[in-house]
């Protein structure tokens, strides 16, 4: 029936003159005599829809209880990162970034961690994509890039730096398209005294192609400030080469799956290509994700400028990541 529904559904239709399409997703809960009341049955079947959304379109899916639990721990998740970001229980790890030629540190990339009252230190991908569902991302990214510009400028009073570091912090999709996202930057900058060419800003692809007009505005106001900005994650996105060119960006960060494929498969290629495209674009490259001296050694080869990984390091905390200033040469 549901498949009856929804090619009836996809049938065009004409408004005012235009050609229309639409589609629909569904969701079923099927009766049962658990169900006391109509909502309860509502309520699943909404769950199913979301569901078959999430499926992409035209989809329908059946409810069962699991789903139901589901959304319970998510509701439950949501309720704890509400309290988390009102009670300040995030921290952020540093990971260190060298320059392969010179095994310069340059600088560290800020990663968040929530310290969950009953689950530990939880990592990002089990909560960024829930805050910024919820639209709980704008208060954490502003907490995430104020601790992260303290914590660099900190360390620039009391490290007596002799070269120049950059702290990377990674921007959600959510925050860099909010209206405020720069203003909120210079806030940051200015309450902690950090130099804008300290701070490096971390954008995926999607990021980018959302919408191409307002983000070259606020790419052109943050290049104003000598903020650099990267690419992450380069090369699992959209790809579409033509607006690498379009855009100011400084550094492409080469994916870990690529550099996986350095020593699994013996396959360069990739890497190789995407070394030559930052080359000729005047970008520099970082290698993340690098467990191996083989891949070192390969990424070296292949004229890579900087690497992140576990072979130099993990994400450390501040006392770790202190002794790594002052032991690591
Ligand atoms: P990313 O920005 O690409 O960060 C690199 C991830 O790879 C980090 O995971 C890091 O811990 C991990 N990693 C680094 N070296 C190695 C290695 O040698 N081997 C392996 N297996 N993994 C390595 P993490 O910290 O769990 O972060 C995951 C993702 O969550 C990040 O990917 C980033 O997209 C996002 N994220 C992290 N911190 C923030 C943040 O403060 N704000 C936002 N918006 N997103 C963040
Ligand atoms: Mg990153
Ligand atoms: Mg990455």
């Amino acid at each position: 029936m549901v498949e009856r529904i929804q090619a009836k559904l996809q049938a065009p239709m004409t408004l005012k003159g235009h050609t229309m399409f639409t589609s629909a997703s569904i969701g079923i809960a099927l009766s049962h005599p658990n169900y006391q009341r109509g909502q309860d049955i509502l309520r699943d079947a909404d769950n199913a829809m979301y569901r078959a959304k999430a499926k992409g379109q035209s989809n329908y899916e059946i409810f069962d209880p699991e789903m139901h639990a589901v959304a319970l721990r998510l509701l439950k998740l949501e309720t704890d990162l509400r309290q988390a970001i009102a009670d300040q229980t995030f921290c952020l790890r540093y990971q260190p970034i060298i320059e392969l030629a010179s095994r310069q540190l340059m600088g560290f990339e800020a990663l968040v961690r929530w310290q969950h009252p009953n689950y530990g230190l939880v990592t990002p991908d089990q909560f960024i994509p829930l805050a910024e569902e919820t639209g709980l991302i704008m208060p954490l990214s502003e907490w995430i890039l104020q601790a992260a510009c303290e914590q660099m400028s900190h360390w620039y009073q009391k490290m007596a730096l002799t070269y120049p570091l950059k702290i990377s912090v990674n921007i959600a999709a959510g925050q860099f398209q909010n209206a405020l996202f720069v203003e909120k930057l210079d806030q940051a900058l200015a309450q902690t005294q950090l130099p804008a060419t300290s701070l490096k800003l971390e954008v995926t692809e999607s990021v980018l192609l959302e919408n191409v007009d307002a983000v070259l505005s606020t790419l052109s106001q943050l290049k104003q400030r000598q903020i650099e900005i990267s690419l992450d994650d380069f090369g699992t996105g959209y790809s579409s080469l033509s607006y690498l060119k379009q855009f100011p960006i400084d550094t492409l960060k080469i994916d870990k799956s690529f550099v996986d494929s350095l020593e699994r498969d013996g396959d360069a290629s990739l890497v190789q290509a995407i070394i030559q495209i930052a080359n000729s674009l005047k970008m520099t490259v970082v290698a993340e994700g690098v467990e191996t001296p083989t891949q070192q050694a390969w990424l070296q080869k292949l004229g890579c400028g900087a690497i992140q990984g576990y072979l130099i390091s993990p994400p450390l905390d501040v006392a770790a990541a202190e002794h790594f200033m002052r032991t690591f040469s």
